[in-house]
């Protein structure tokens, strides 16, 4: 499933800039063996950086790149908790503090048998551009476990939560450390989470996690500010080529936080959404997914979504890896990866401009693999990355420590409007800097770029530390 990047050194006739960053995207690739997912996520953002390191010889000089791949510090700690039946497991907590130039560490907390150091590295390095590119007060973070809460209880939610806070909350604080939600960590994870801090550090600061309960310090529009600032800024995209989703066919995949608020808002503004999925099926529904339906199996019977294709009459049900497929069936407009990771790949990329796509924008963290990314922009498809589309939730968790610091609560109406703006000003930050660095039109590297130079110079401003 991942490719490996290696040495670029042996191409010809390479720049000064260019060359310093093969060296040191050698480095990370030999200091943190295996880590694939972390080795091109590095890949990706160092792709976008060779005329930026021409312009700006001073991040040379500071080691900016080197730097900036190490993470300030991480923690790997021991989770013991025990099941319904009086079993004893141990699984591993991580939290990644990776940058902390701009504010206090930021990011979410991922639950999930695939969780390994990489993962979390990963995550926590895209972080730090996304967090920049909101333009709010926040540095780069993620944690997370191998913890899986599939089919287990309340009661050992909890219990994992609480054991996992024991340890975490050490190192977290409103001026710290501040997590929220990622796979498989929702409301009910944040509430365990956030009781245990509580009760161990005898202090109810709101601002230490983000994500909480509307009644106990959450935001109003957290919970949809992923999925709604993903469509806001493919939105914004299509406007570039006169178009929108009014009319549009779309294809979103998964069905957890993300997806479902993603569907909501393009039904909303006048799309169908013709397929979504989960980890273990996906689902073809030409008359556009109901979303009720959809969030009574997902959220409230926390079932699979087989059973919306089993309820569902226009619906027929398709193995997991073939949402993408749909568009074999019908032609397709706008595809949301909603998901996970390199979950849409090269060929997947080919279905998609077959069937006419004009937009792609990445409501997961870097789902797309990077020959399919080639493959859309080589085809003229508009292409969102993670880093900028799905950076409203993150901006909606800044919103939400500030309300938390100045002790008020925003109505729904007035948090949505700031979500709006923030998702417009990171779509014109994106396409400022791709004209400016003279590849108009490439969100990627224009949201590389906008993040890279703001915590460049922050780094640069602090000293070295
Ligand atoms: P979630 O609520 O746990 O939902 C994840 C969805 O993806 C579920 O439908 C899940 O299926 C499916 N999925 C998970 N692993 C999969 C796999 N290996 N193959 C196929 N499907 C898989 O998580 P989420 O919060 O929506 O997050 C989704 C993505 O968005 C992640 O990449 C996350 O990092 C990113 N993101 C989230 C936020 C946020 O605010 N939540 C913000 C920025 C980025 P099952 O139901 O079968 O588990």
């Amino acid at each position: 499933m991942f490719a490996h990047y290696g040495s670029r050194l042996e191409r010809k006739c390479v720049s000064p800039s260019t060359q310093r960053i093969e060296q040191v995207y050698e480095q990370v690739v030999s200091r943190n063996p295996g880590e694939h997912e972390f080795h091109q996520a590095v890949r990706e953002v160092f792709d976008s950086l060779t005329r930026v390191l021409s312009r700006h010889p001073e991040y040379v000089e500071a080691s900016i790149l080197e730097r900036i791949c190490e993470p300030e510090r991480q923690i790997i700690f021991r989770i013991p908790w025990i099941d319904d039946e009086g079993t004893v497991h141990i699984n591993r907590g991580f939290r990644v503090q990776y940058n902390s130039a701009l504010g206090p560490y930021k990011g979410g907390l991922r639950f999930h048998p695939s969780v390994l150091l990489g993962t979390v590295k990963f995550l926590g390095f895209e972080q730090i551009f996304k967090n920049a590119l909101t333009g709010l007060p926040i540095g780069g973070g993620k944690g997370g476990s191998d913890f899986d809460p599939k089919g287990r209880s309340d009661a050992e939610i909890m219990r994992f939560c609480q054991s996992f806070m024991t340890e975490a909350y050490r190192h977290l604080g409103d001026r710290v450390d501040v997590p929220a939600g990622d796979i498989g960590v929702g409301r009910r994870a944040i509430g365990y989470l956030f009781g245990q801090y509580k009760r161990i550090s005898n202090r109810y600061e709101a601002g230490v996690l983000t994500g909480k309960g509307i009644t106990w310090g959450g935001s109003l529009v957290r919970t949809e500010a992923t999925g709604y600032g993903t469509v806001y800024f493919t939105e914004h995209m299509l406007s570039t080529r006169g178009s929108s989703f009014d009319g549009a066919k779309v294809l979103v995949s998964g069905s957890g936080n993300v997806a479902i608020y993603a569907i909501e808002k393009v039904t909303e503004l006048g799309g169908t959404v013709v397929g979504a999925s989960d980890s273990g099926g996906s689902v073809y529904d030409p008359d556009g997914i109901d979303l009720e339906l959809l969030r009574e199996v997902k959220e409230v019977r926390r079932a699979r979504i087989s059973e919306y294709a089993d309820q569902r009459p226009s619906a027929q049900y398709l193995d997991a890896r073939q949402v993408w497929a749909v568009a074999e069936k019908t032609p397709v407009d706008v595809a949301l990866p909603c998901a996970t990771q390199n979950e849409l790949d090269e060929h997947d990329a080919a279905t998609l401009i077959a069937s006419g796509v004009k937009a792609v924008a990445e409501g997961a963290n870097m789902p797309t693999t990077p020959e399919a990314i080639r493959a859309l922009r080589e085809s003229g498809v508009l292409f969102g990355p993670g880093k900028a589309a799905n950076a409203g939730g993150v901006a909606t968790s800044a919103l939400e420590m500030q309300q938390n610091a100045i002790r008020d609560s925003w109505s729904f109406e007035y948090t949505e409007q700031r979500l709006s703006e923030i998702m417009e000003n990171i779509h014109t930050r994106c396409a400022d800097t791709a004209d400016e660095y003279g590849i108009p039109g490439d969100y990627v590297a224009g949201a590389n770029i906008a993040g890279f130079t703001q915590v460049a110079d922050a780094m640069i401003a602090q000293g070295v530390i």
